[in-house]
């Protein structure tokens, strides 16, 4: 959507002098955007939008878009407040999803920063800082674009010359979904580990995609962990799963027909659902099948990182002794780790709950696989790109620990 305003010009007669004030335009057409424009005040150079509401597409709570026309050197106010229209069956959603702390804003699109800490009043939020350039992107979070998994990926080919990108699935809307293996070839023995990450089944947690490209950078590097590593397990990065909803700029949780985490059952809504689940299903066939971890992130409150896992004392005890030794490796590594696996509560059936991805994936692996949701904390300093990566780097060294020991 686009709002455009007249310029306010004001012809001061005492020296015919005439002031033309900026003519503040907020656009929102380009891959991602997404915005209510509630009022444009060009005097103040303050605007105040909703997030946009995508029918069916899930939570409206993502937002970014470009101002335009800013005077550089003044301050921009940006009111943001949440969407009251119902996303799903009479459910509007709580604005604290829509309302971090920072907001995240750009001078070229491609580098983000936080702006300084908003105060929360009755539902919405005012971020202030200073225009510096006439063109400035601003939003919930860094985002992460398809194009931004081109580059991101054409630079680990690069490094890598035995990898090999793939296209996972061409998405509902027929837009391909990118991916990367790379790492030891199998040997036919079985002794190869497999590892398979993805990120992005929700369409607003943009800082999913910055742990795995974190994690890709730190893993293609020149850290001897990091050679040790990929000569001697074969991995599957996915930077992005719902590329659909993340190009329209929705929120894309509990979307209609299926939130996309909730896919994962014999019948798939979303192709590169299913396009993942075969390729699990063939590694585990291989008896090579070894990691799955889906890169999530939290609620507004949740200011550590954490893994949501099984209940442990529900497991095979192969199964039991990798997940606790995966634990006191991943809080050796990852900083400000919750120390304890967590437990989906919010999802009320076991049918629904079967159906989250890495409990599809345990029950569709061998007795040994770990398969965990990492949730990395977003409302905090580190919901940067430069915090995300630091986490897929410390994701990286875990993996590299864990397989690194005996793998039962
Ligand atoms: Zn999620």
């Amino acid at each position: 959507m686009i709002r455009i305003r007249s310029a306010v010009c004001l012809t001061l007669l005492i020296g015919l002098q005439q002031t033309c004030t900026a003519q503040v335009r907020v656009a929102t057409d380009f891959p991602g955007g997404s915005a209510v424009v509630v009022s444009v005040d060009d005097a103040k150079q303050a605007v105040h939008i909703q997030p946009q509401l995508h029918p069916d597409d899930g939570w409206p709570c993502w937002w970014s878009f470009r101002l335009d026309g800013l005077s550089i050197g003044r301050s921009v106010h940006v009111t943001v407040s949440g969407n009251p229209a119902p996303f799903r069956s009479g459910r509007v959603l709580g604005s604290s999803w829509s309302l971090p702390d920072q907001a995240s804003i750009s001078s070229d699109g491609m580098h983000w920063k936080h702006t300084p800490k908003t105060e929360i009043k009755d539902g919405a939020a005012v971020y202030v800082f200073e225009a510096q350039a006439e063109t400035m992107w601003v939003a919930w979070g860094p985002p992460f674009l398809p194009s931004d998994t081109e580059v991101l990926l054409g630079e680990i080919a690069g490094a890598l010359p035995n990898s090999e990108l793939f296209e996972l699935a061409r998405t509902r809307g027929d837009r391909p979904v990118r991916a990367i293996r790379f790492g030891a070839r199998s040997d036919g023995s079985g002794e190869t580990p497999a590892v398979w990450i993805q990120a992005r089944q929700h369409a607003w947690e943009t800082g999913s995609s910055w742990v795995a490209s974190g994690f890709l950078k730190w893993v293609a590097g020149d850290d001897p962990a990091a050679i040790e590593l990929r000569n001697k397990a074969t991995f599957y990065v996915v930077p992005i799963m719902d590329v659909d909803r993340v190009v329209d700029g929705a929120g894309g949780k509990e979307a209609v027909p299926r939130d996309h985490n909730r896919d994962w059952d014999g019948q798939p809504v979303y192709p590169e659902v299913r396009a993942a689940q075969n390729a699990i299903k063939e590694l585990a066939n291989g008896h090579r099948f070894d990691l799955f971890i889906d890169l999530h992130n939290p609620a507004p409150g949740n200011r550590q990182t954490f893994f949501f896992g099984p209940k442990l004392d529900q497991l095979p005890e192969t199964q039991y002794r990798n997940y606790i030794r995966w634990k006191a490796i991943a809080v050796s590594q990852i900083k400000d780790l919750v120390p304890d696996y967590r437990f989906t509560s919010y999802i009320k059936t076991q049918e629904e709950l079967d159906r989250v991805s890495n409990n599809w994936v345990r029950r569709n692996t061998s007795g040994h696989v770990v398969a965990l949701t990492l949730e990395t904390a977003w409302n905090r300093p580190e919901g940067t790109q430069q915090g995300y990566q630091q986490v897929g780097k410390q994701l990286g060294l875990t993996i590299a620990q864990y397989l690194g020991g005996n793998v039962e």
